[in-house]
């Protein structure tokens, strides 16, 4: 960035609820974009449940004010989630969004924003394979601290150890735990649980996870099943047919009674997660096992039963903990990583337009292209030389 005038004014507002502790802005990062230029509005209390206070914000550099001057005033406005509905209906034309905008499944809301003269981006379409994109990839952030916690839920509810424990009173055998999905969270939750003392082993549809799994030093689960060549797109997962999905789960059921813990942390992007373990495997599940289920969503997760943020109890004692908000459990971590990501992606579209630094859209560029679901033409740079 040259050091022609920034006029950038980059408000947050308060978006803690009972499960969302994050906030989409933490005071180191205030500091990196202050020294970008840019001006930061907090709302009151945003950072309360990350134990970042209002004194944090204003000492390092940015003013707390009130909801309406921010939706009023701002010219970006950055969200660990999305604005409403109402609040895009009260932004002025040429405001920037920047949030998980759901752009893969709700498309009634990105034709809201689309008629609402905002531009937005949508974090859940970063390129992530790019190397100029990675530090604004929340969804890595993120996974990564799930994968890490779902782990200690894990280790809470069980009622037994992890590791291997020698004692006067006889050994104690390591837990056998079992991760079904070796993407970020699940790479992160075999690290983890090995770190713990656990016997590990991972599963993932895509057959390059195997080395990954293996080099943390777990084992691979081979199903047996012939899942063909065809593995999705960019090292994303597809979606298996119906016939695929009968056969893997019929096979993650018969292998699951090995297991002491299961964590699930498949998806498939822009899709309902797939179901892994069924009832069927549930129910020949160990007395005593816990079955974490990141994946758990009102439109169901990855194993059959689980609900969002419900621990169920079945008749053969197996745990079912339905975790869908862990990163936002480690709320000081995961403020502090997707403040990162978020501002950095906000100054990737800092650029020089009329002789100032403005947020500007450049369709040329390949990060620009896939992440803005929505834009003002105002904002759009077509003077490019
Ligand atoms: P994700 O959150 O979309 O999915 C998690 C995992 O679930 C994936 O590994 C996926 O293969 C797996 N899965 C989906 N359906 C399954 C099924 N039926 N059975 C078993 N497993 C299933 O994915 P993610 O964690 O974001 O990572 C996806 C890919 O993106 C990985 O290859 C990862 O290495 C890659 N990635 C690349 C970059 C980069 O290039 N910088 C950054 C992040 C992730």
């Amino acid at each position: 960035m040259s050091d022609k005038d920034v006029t950038v004014i980059y408000g947050v507002l308060n978006e803690r609820t009972e499960h969302e502790k994050r906030a989409a802005l933490t005071p180191d990062i205030v500091s990196r974009l202050t020294k970008s230029g840019i001006q930061c509005l907090m709302e009151s209390g945003a950072g309360l449940d990350a134990h970042f206070l209002d004194s944090d914000y204003e000492k390092a550099g940015a003013r707390i004010a009130s909801r309406d001057e921010i939706i009023t005033i701002a010219d970006v406005l950055a969200f660990i989630s999305r604005p409403t509905s109402e609040v895009v209906s009260s932004l002025r034309a040429g405001t920037w969004i920047v949030g998980a905008m759901n752009s893969f499944t709700d498309e009634g809301y990105i034709n809201i924003l689309k008629t609402s003269g905002v531009t937005a981006v949508a974090m859940e379409r970063l390129p992530r394979q790019l190397s100029s994109a990675q530090s604004m990839d929340e969804m890595t952030s993120q996974n990564s601290i799930t994968g890490y916690k779902a782990v200690l839920k894990a280790a809470d509810a069980y009622t037994s150890i992890l590791p291997m424990m020698t004692t006067a009173a006889g050994t104690i055998r390591p837990a056998k735990v079992l991760v079904l999905g070796a993407g970020i969270a699940g790479l992160q939750a075999i690290g983890t649980a090995k770190r713990f003392g656990a016997v590990v082993t991972g599963y993932d549809v895509r057959p390059a996870a195997q080395s990954e799994v293996e080099s943390l030093g777990a084992k691979f689960l081979d199903l047996n099943i012939d899942l063909g060549k065809d593995q999705g797109d960019g090292g994303y997962a597809r979606e298996l047919s119906d016939e695929e999905k009968v056969l893997q789960q019929a096979a993650v059921d018969q292998k699951a009674s090995e297991f002491d813990i299961i964590i699930t942390t498949a998806q498939v992007p822009g899709r309902k997660p797939p179901v892994l373990l069924t009832a069927k495997g549930i129910a020949c599940l160990k007395r005593g096992a816990v079955v974490v289920d990141c994946a758990a969503s009102e439109f169901g997760g990855n194993v059959e039963g689980s609900k969002p943020r419900e621990v169920i109890r079945t008749d053969n004692g197996v745990t079912i903990l339905g975790l869908p908000d862990l990163a936002s459990d480690v709320s000081t971590t995961a403020s502090q990583q997707i403040s990162r990501n978020l501002a950095d992606t906000v100054l990737h579209f800092m650029r020089e337009k009329d002789g100032q630094i403005k947020l500007t859209v450049d369709f040329d560029d390949e990060i620009d292209k896939a992440m803005i679901v929505a834009y003002s033409q105002e904002n759009v740079n077509e003077n490019k030389e």
